[in-house]
C-alpha cells in the first residue's frame, strides 16, 4: 500500500553535501492523493490513543505534525532551531556527523502528564529525535510514539531510541 508513496519521494544525491542521499518529500506533499493517503495512514494508528499534543520538528516535521494533530484533534507544538521561538525556551544540543546543533521548545509548551506524539519526515541517524525526546521527558510529557513519514534503515536511528516506540510509514 505504501509502495506508490515510496516511489513518489525524490532522491537527491549529494544534498546538502557530497555523499548524502537526500529524501525529498516535496514531490509527495504536492500530490494531493499521496499527501492525503500519507496523513490518513499515519493518523489511523493513533485514533483512540488520546494524544494531547503532536510535536513537530523543524521544518518538514511541522507539516507532518500539524496534519496529524488536526486529524487527531490534538494541539501542535513546534521544536525549532535556536533563536526562532519568541518566548522562554528549553534547549537541547546534539551531535551531527560534523559538529553540533541544537533545538528549542517553549518552556510552557507541555504540561506534565500530557500524551505526546513526536513527528518528523525522515528518521536518519536518530540524533535529532533523541534530543527532542530529552526535552519532552524533562518537561514531564508522556511520549506515546515517535512517528516518521520515512526511515533510512541503514543509518540505524531506531536503535538509538531505546525507551519509546518508533513507527515509520515508509522504509528505505
Ligand atoms: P537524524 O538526526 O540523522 O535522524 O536526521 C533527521 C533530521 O534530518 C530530520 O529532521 C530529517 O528531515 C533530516 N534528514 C537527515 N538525513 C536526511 C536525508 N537523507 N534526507 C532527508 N532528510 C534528512
Amino acid at each position: 500500500m505504501t509502495e506508490a508513496l515510496k516511489k513518489i519521494i525524490r532522491d537527491v544525491p549529494d544534498f546538502p553535501k557530497k555523499g548524502i542521499l537526500f529524501k525529498d518529500i516535496t514531490t509527495l506533499l504536492k500530490d494531493a492523493a499521496s499527501f492525503q493517503k500519507t496523513v490518513d495512514l499515519m493518523s489511523h494508528r493513533y485514533v483512540g490513543k488520546h494524544i494531547d499534543v503532536v510535536v513537530g520538528i523543524e521544518a518538514r516535521g511541522f507539516i507532518v505534525g500539524a496534519a496529524l494533530a488536526y486529524k487527531l484533534g490534538a494541539g501542535v507544538i513546534l521544536v525549532r532551531k535556536p533563536g526562532k521561538l519568541p518566548h522562554k525556551t528549553h534547549k537541547a544540543s546534539y551531535k551531527l556527523e560534523y559538529g553540533e546543533d541544537a533545538l528549542e521548545i517553549h518552556q510552557d509548551a507541555i504540561t506534565p502528564g500530557q500524551k505526546v506524539l513526536i513527528a518528523d519526515d525522515v528518521l536518519a541517524t536518530g540524533g535529532t529525535v533523541s534530543a527532542v525526546i530529552n526535552l519532552i521527558e524533562k518537561m514531564g510529557g508522556q511520549i506515546v510514539e515517535c512517528a516518521f513519514l520515512s526511515e533510512i534503515e541503514a543509518l540505524g536511528g531506531r536503535s538509538k531510541i531505546k525507551n519509546h516506540p518508533v513507527f515509520s510509514l515508509i522504509k528505505f
